[in-house]
């Protein structure tokens, strides 16, 4: 071959490509966690007629304060939460404790974009298994192990 040409082809722009298919997979990933979110969505708006503050943060609605926390201290003590994920919302007891959480939480979030709306059933299930095991339903969750171990905060949330 006479000088070893090779035809290069033109590339197909792949800054754009790369983009455009990172934003259909994220919007596919918000889709999936959809039904989730809008049970948070429910909790969030209720939230914010107490006088939570809103805000997005990392992909998220966050929402805190009001009177979430007081709300929350009426729960029995097995339900109480610093701060809680329903698919792309997470619902803290107050701005503090919401930071402290974050990384947690969006452990969470990641979980949701993975399992959808079957992420109910499952969270439920594990903790269900533990309990029959004799441990704690909490702490040994299977999705509260891995949002502990991968994220840097101990901090108590749900
Ligand atoms: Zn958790």
């Amino acid at each position: 071959m006479l000088g070893g040409y090779k035809r290069a082809r033109r590339p197909a722009s792949p800054a754009f490509s790369t983009s455009c298919q990172e934003n259909c997979l994220r919007a596919l990933l918000y889709l999936w966690a959809a039904p989730a979110s809008a049970v948070g969505l429910v909790f969030a708006l209720a939230a914010r007629a107490t006088g939570a503050q809103m805000a997005l943060v990392q992909g998220t609605l966050e929402v805190a304060g009001g009177r979430v926390g007081p709300a929350v201290d009426r729960l029995p003590r097995c339900l109480q939460f610093h701060a809680i994920t329903f698919g792309h919302v997470i619902i803290a007891t107050d701005e503090r404790l919401l930071a402290a959480c974050r990384a947690h939480e969006q452990v969470h979030v990641r979980q949701y974009e993975r399992w959808g709306v079957f992420f109910f059933p499952l969270y439920l299930g594990s903790s269900l298994v533990q309990l029959v095991l004799g441990r704690d339903p909490y702490r040994d969750n299977h999705f509260e192990r891995q949002a502990y171990r991968d994220s840097e905060d101990g901090s108590r949330s749900r």
